[in-house]
């Protein structure tokens, strides 16, 4: 079945779905992106990644838009029309087109949103189950890592390499430091039941599950440290994972071939993956 998709202000079936050649999104991947997780239907932590949208916006001077209103209802027409049970609704807003290639913001296109849904298994997916392997790797992105842009070239590359490595994905390294996933943020468990993840700053995405995680992990009463860590430090952890809307939580079993703990997933990546998404689903709309 095609799927029905959005585009600036008309659902249409995803053949008919046409860009410009010089809309800047394609030029200059001048351009935002969220995932929202769909699970019985429902969008998964929605505010956070409708306020992050905001946010990108902004710090691009890009014009957002639509309202928060609007796009949610664009969003759960999207599930309804495609009959999403579970999966993710993709969404995407470029500067638009000035109907030339020109490297400053051109004043008064208007931006170009797309939608679309993505149908698959994400609570019963079989990485959760099993865990990841990933390889560690230089981080070379550029220095606004917080802004959620469409310009992924560089975990395009990093996550071509895990497979060529026969691994699943990349733990990406600044200065010996761990960074993030490659589109994901990366936790360890120390041998003392320390969650310890990066702070936040320019240097990684703000995750949106990361924020409601850390919010569940406190409520269960679990150490959380917010530091830099290193990629030594995470071969010697009792426990890895990651999390992303596109996965919740998954746990990370080797590093490097080097297996973290035990091989296997571990206990306490595990159950915040259960308490995350019970604690997402009673607040999905
Ligand atoms: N870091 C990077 C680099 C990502 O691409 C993603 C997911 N897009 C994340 C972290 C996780 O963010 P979220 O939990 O909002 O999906």
């Amino acid at each position: 079945m095609p799927r029905t998709v959005y585009l600036n202000g008309e659902y249409l079936p995803e053949s008919e779905a046409k860009v410009s050649i010089f809309d800047r999104g394609f030029l200059f991947a001048d351009a935002i992106y969220e995932v929202t997780a769909v699970v019985d239907g429902k969008l998964l932590d929605n505010d956070g990644h409708v306020a992050r949208l905001a946010r990108s916006c902004g710090e691009l001077e890009m014009k957002n838009p639509l309202t928060a209103e609007e796009l949610v209802h664009i969003q759960k027409e999207l599930v309804r029309l495609n009959d999403v049970k579970e999966g993710g609704i993709y969404l995407q807003v470029t500067r638009g087109s000035s109907g030339d290639r020109d490297f400053a913001y051109p004043e008064n296109t208007e931006p170009t949103v797309v939608l679309f849904s993505q149908s698959r298994a994400v609570v019963d997916s079989p990485k959760a189950k099993k865990g990841i392997k990933v390889i560690s790797t230089p981080d070379i992105r550029w220095r606004r890592r917080d802004i959620k842009t469409t310009s992924l070239l560089a975990a395009c590359m990093a996550k071509q390499a895990a497979i060529a490595a026969g691994c699943d994905d990349v733990w990406l390294i600044e200065d010996g430091y761990v960074t993030e996933g490659g589109s994901s943020n990366a936790y360890i468990i120390t041998q003392d039941n320390v969650i310890v993840t990066r702070p936040l700053s320019n240097d990684i995405l703000h995750g949106i599950t990361r924020a409601s995680l850390l919010k569940v992990a406190k409520q269960e009463n679990l150490v959380i440290e917010e530091r830099l860590f290193t990629i030594e430090e995470a071969y010697a952890a009792k426990e890895a994972f990651i999390s992303s809307a596109s996965t919740f939580v998954w746990p990370v079993v080797a590093i490097d071939d080097k297996p973290i703990g035990s091989g296997s997933p571990g206990p306490i990546a595990m159950q915040i993956r259960e308490t995350y998404i019970e604690f997402a689903l009673a607040q999905a709309v």
